[in-house]
């Protein structure tokens, strides 16, 4: 039933009394992944320790079918997550193990590679509007080879609410204002949503200060503590002491809801080697897994 997950007008909020700021706002660059899918790498190795526990943020989106078509052929995975969230058009996904999935408008795949797996992810349609993200997620170094293990969470499967001015949440992982998100981990306790706000709506989200936050802006503009975010550009939130969360506020003056990715998790402060599609702790574990790797041991 979806209904159950979805709690629609006035749900209460909690206010939050100290703000956090920005820390800086970052573009993104143009990259191409996969088989020639074009994407913007909104966060990438070099804002790793920054944003850990998370390694990359990958926004694309097109309505060109030359840009993502050939979409992403066999490859592997190994020692973190990928979290796969559709806006627009259709993504299949087939694994090593023998899973297949096709993942619908709305909805998000939540992989564990852990130990590794290799898999594809194919656009379905071959026109057409395709948007979404594909965030990846890093495990703590004891569960880096833990079993595979993955979710294809339905659009109807999203728990959602909607605020007295009319904000629109959907909770992808964590929890917010006392709605259960679909995905809960213990050890880097994600926070995922997913927020269209009417213009000149606020939104608050209480976030402890030790935790990496980040706000990636993708319709219209956003105000956070006096800053405009303009559309296709990630806010750093600050880590300010005795901070209580964040206030997003939407231009009076945008002509349609903004839509913003708020993303949160509590950092594993561990060392990260990432080559490719394998993030470990060394460079002894990345030999490995590339060994691993060749010799077919990945499922
Ligand atoms: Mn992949």
């Amino acid at each position: 039933m979806t209904h159950t997950n979805h709690h629609h007008l006035h749900h209460p909020t909690e206010p939050v009394a100290a703000p956090r700021g920005i820390d800086h706002i970052v573009a993104g660059v143009s990259a191409s992944d996969g088989d020639g899918v074009k994407l913007t790498r909104v966060l990438g190795q070099p804002l790793q320790k920054r944003l850990d526990p998370y390694l990359m943020l990958d926004a694309f989106g097109s309505d060109n079918p030359g840009d993502y078509v050939g979409g992403f052929p066999n490859h592997p995975h190994r020692g973190f997550e990928t979290v796969t969230y559709m806006i627009a058009g259709r993504m299949r996904h087939r694994d090593s193990a023998g899973h297949e999935g096709l993942l619908e408008n709305g909805g998000v795949q939540w992989m564990t590679a852990g130990r590794g797996l290799v898999h594809s992810e194919l656009p379905e349609q071959q026109e057409g509007l395709v948007e979404g993200f594909q965030l990846w997620l890093n495990l703590p170094a004891d569960e880096k080879l833990r079993e595979p293990w993955y979710r294809d969470i339905q659009s109807a499967e999203i728990p959602e609410f909607t605020t007295a001015e009319g904000v629109h949440v959907r909770v992808i992982a964590g929890a917010s204002h006392g709605i259960e998100g679909a995905v809960r981990r213990e050890r880097t306790e994600p926070l995922y949503l997913d927020i269209t706000l009417p213009p000149g709506a606020e939104f608050a989200q209480p976030l402890p200060p030790s935790h990496n936050a980040l706000v990636y802006v993708f319709r219209e503009s956003l105000w956070i503590a006096g800053s405009e975010v303009p559309t296709r550009r990630m806010a750093i939130l600050a880590n300010e002491a005795g901070s209580d969360g964040v206030l997003l506020r939407a231009g009076s003056t945008n002509h349609s809801p903004a839509r913003a990715l708020l993303i949160a998790g509590h950092p594993l402060n561990e060392p990260i080697v990432q080559y490719g599609p394998f993030v470990m702790n060394t460079p002894e574990q990345i030999k490995q897994a590339v060994d691993d790797f060749r010799q077919g041991r990945f499922g």
